[in-house]
């Protein structure tokens, strides 16, 4: 579970405000059962006092300490049985003052005794999924809604039909989203504009934020702006790149639809070069031939995608063309 720190701090504010809104009406309904029920708000004047006293008396010690302890929290007992009472028989539940949290567990806090709470890892999942709506300006990839149908279904069937091909590869995709660790191999989807490359690189994204794993999806432009505009202002901070290196999963969509640099083409071969090392995964999608790859980027950089991802070709004539005729 390798989240952006965007998704980890939207996922505290949610968390922040589940309890600011519990613990306001709580209050309300305090304010109102004490207008209501006079002897209610003296009964936890009382509770109170006897905590401070109870503090008191811990820290003095001495050896009545047991038999005074017993003594309140039997008194303590009493007021709250009373109190209880007056509640259930005013037609509301004896835990009505309580601030009523989302998660019972761990009071919305994210975590108990020192440890991540279950709700904490459900909010991150459903943060990442809305940060992936927003970067890929797409919620709508899925596994369910990639239409094989825009596939011819002609040739032998020896790998050349195409629509038999993609029914593999998205088969391929289903089983890597659904099996994705850190062991995952790396992919490079290869081939034209238009063959459903980013719709299957972002249904894997979605399948693989359920599955609790930090996916960060980025095209290939948008990752260079940002690592150029971190590089260049002199500021010490690289969010962008630590961002980028760490995930669980990255995926950079269109490589080589990027302006070209000797910036920009180090950035990549690095980042690539250190996510590998890390046995970090990545997709890369791009409408480059592997010729055009080592023209384009190092030669060392070309190979390592070439070599060492999994390579799908995709095939097929461009869906958005068919999808308008
Ligand atoms: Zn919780």
């Amino acid at each position: 579970m390798a989240y952006s720190s965007e998704v980890y701090s939207a996922a505290s504010r949610v968390l922040e405000e589940r309890r600011r809104n519990a613990e306001r009406l709580a209050s309300l309904k305090k304010a109102d059962v004490y207008a209501r029920f006079p002897e209610i708000k003296k009964m936890d004047s009382e509770l109170s006092r006897n905590m401070s006293e109870l503090s008191v008396l811990i820290l003095r010690g001495g050896k009545d300490l047991d038999s005074a302890l017993e003594e309140m929290k039997s008194e303590n007992a009493k007021i709250e049985k009373k109190r209880a009472e007056i509640l259930v028989e005013n037609g509301l539940p004896e835990n009505y003052l309580e601030p009523q949290y989302t998660c019972k567990k761990c009071s919305d806090l994210g975590r108990k005794n020192g440890i991540l709470c279950s709700c904490y890892k459900e909010v991150c999942r459903s943060e990442a999924q809305k940060e992936l709506a927003a970067s890929s300006g797409s919620a709508a990839c899925s596994f369910d809604n990639f239409d094989l149908s825009y596939y011819a279904d002609n040739g032998a069937n020896d790998g050349t039909n195409p629509r038999r091909k993609m029914q593999n590869y998205s088969g391929f995709c289903i089983k890597y989203a659904n099996e994705f660790s850190a062991d995952s191999p790396s992919i490079v989807m290869m081939g034209k504009t238009g063959l459903g490359k980013t719709h299957l690189s972002l249904a894997i994204a979605k399948t693989v934020i359920e599955g609790g794993f930090g996916v960060v999806y980025v095209p290939a432009q948008k990752l260079v702006s940002n690592l150029e505009r971190e590089h260049f202002s002199g500021s010490a901070s690289d969010a962008f790149m630590r961002k980028y290196a760490n995930c669980d999963l990255l995926i950079i969509d269109d490589l080589g639809a990027e302006f070209q640099s000797s910036f920009a083409n180090s950035a990549i071969g690095n980042l690539i070069n250190e996510r590998l090392y890390e046995n970090r995964p990545t997709i890369i999608s791009t409408n480059l031939t592997g010729k055009e790859l080592a023209e384009r980027y190092s030669e060392r950089t070309a190979s390592r995608i070439l070599g060492e991802y999994r390579k799908l070709y995709f095939v097929g004539e461009d869906i958005r063309f068919l999808k308008n005729r």
